[in-house]
Formats: C-alpha cells, sequence, structure tokens
C-alpha cells in the first residue's frame, strides 16, 4: 500500500519503512520496542486480577520514556500506547475504569496533563473507557531515589486517597503506569483502590525497572 502522508519516524526521522500505526520506522521498532520485550517477569510484587509489564526499562526504550515524561507530547504517545495495547493482553478484559498513577505533587483530579494520564487517555479512547480522576496523593512524598526499599515503602503508606469511591464499587479497574521499579506505589495504590469493592483490579506497566540486588 502507498502512504500519501508526508511521515516520517518519529524516533529517527527517517521517511523509509515506516509502521503506520506506531509512526516509527521498522529499524527503531526493533532497537527500541523488539529488543527490550521480555517474556514475563518472574515474580508479581503485590495482589491483583492480572499485571502485565513486558518491556524492560532499558536502551532506546528508556531514552524515549525518558524524553517522553519531560516532554509529554501525543505524538510519542503513540509508540507508547501501541506498545502498551500490542503487550498488556486487554482483548480478553472487561474494564470499567482507568486509574493512571497519579504523579508526584500534582492531583489527578485537578487534570494537569502529565504523562501518564496522557497515555491513560490514549488507551481510553482506543477502548471507549473512561479515567476514573478522583484519586490523589495525600501527602508530598519525598524524593525516593536516596531511600532502601523499605523505606520507599513506609514513605509510601497512606499516600493516596479516593474520592466518589462508590463509583468503583463493584467495577472493573485497569490500574496503569509508565515505568514499575519496586512495586511499592502500585502495591500501595492497589490496597487503597481495594477498599471501594472493585470487582477487579488489573494492573499494567509498560516498562519493568530492574534493580541491581546489592550483595
Ligand atoms: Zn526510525
Amino acid at each position: 500500500m502507498i502512504s500519501y502522508f508526508p511521515t516520517c519516524c518519529l524516533w529517527c526521522e527517517s521517511t523509509h519503512d515506516i509502521l503506520d500505526d506506531w509512526q516509527i520506522c521498522r529499524r527503531c521498532h526493533e532497537d527500541v520496542f523488539v529488543n527490550s520485550f521480555i517474556n514475563s517477569v518472574n515474580k508479581i510484587p503485590f495482589y491483583a486480577e492480572s499485571f502485565s509489564s513486558r518491556y524492560l526499562f532499558n536502551g532506546s526504550l528508556r531514552e524515549m520514556i525518558i524524553k517522553w515524561k519531560y516532554n509529554p507530547s501525543p505524538e510519542y504517545t503513540r509508540p507508547l500506547g501501541m506498545a502498551a495495547l500490542t503487550s498488556w493482553g486487554m482483548e480478553s478484559i472487561n474494564f470499567d475504569y482507568i486509574i493512571p498513577v497519579p504523579p508526584h505533587i500534582e492531583r489527578l483530579k485537578e487534570r494537569k496533563i502529565h504523562q501518564t494520564l496522557l497515555l491513560a487517555k490514549w488507551i481510553g479512547n482506543w477502548f471507549g473507557v473512561p479515567i476514573f480522576y478522583d484519586i490523589y496523593r495525600t501527602k508530598r512524598t519525598p524524593s525516593q531515589t536516596a531511600l532502601t526499599r523499605s523505606e520507599r515503602v513506609e514513605n509510601l503508606l497512606n499516600s493516596f486517597a479516593v474520592e466518589k469511591s462508590r463509583m468503583l464499587n463493584h467495577k472493573s479497574i485497569l490500574l496503569m503506569d509508565d515505568i514499575m521499579t519496586t512495586g511499592a506505589t502500585l502495591r500501595n495504590l492497589i490496597s487503597v483502590v481495594r477498599r471501594a469493592n472493585p470487582r477487579a483490579i488489573h494492573v499494567r506497566t509498560i516498562a519493568y525497572n530492574q534493580i541491581r540486588k546489592s550483595l
């Protein structure tokens, strides 16, 4: 099929061999996505009805996600959205709401655009599923990077709250983020959302950030 659109790869600007759905070229798709694809994550660090995170947060995918975080533009959301659609196994799952993990400072309910919300909207439009906005952080968490895993977990305890929780009663929720590291943030958010008595919580992240074990 000949494309008459003046299209080029978002990542390398080549005009050759563009994958229309992804808006990147075949070579970049290989480099960014195929190379970091993993078959499974060994240990699921929380209780959820289902979980998937199929890419390693490294190499060119890491570069793309970091670039997108600092400049959350719809154009970069497209290849990442396609990565989500093709790796999350959502075909057989019915869900009623999407909850993107609220960012550290702004409340999700203030609807300021941040990258996870942008991705959630993209996925939501695809499936025709609304975003649940009434969730927010109850305290500002200090930088996590200098903390040990257990300190992170403690630091995040009780850091989310849900309003209008009756809306979630008996509903199936897609809880999503771009990257998972220890899973502490997701675990904490899951425990808060569980109190609203949903029917199911399906957790998805695009990339999995492997932590080096200190010996
Ligand atoms: Zn390219």
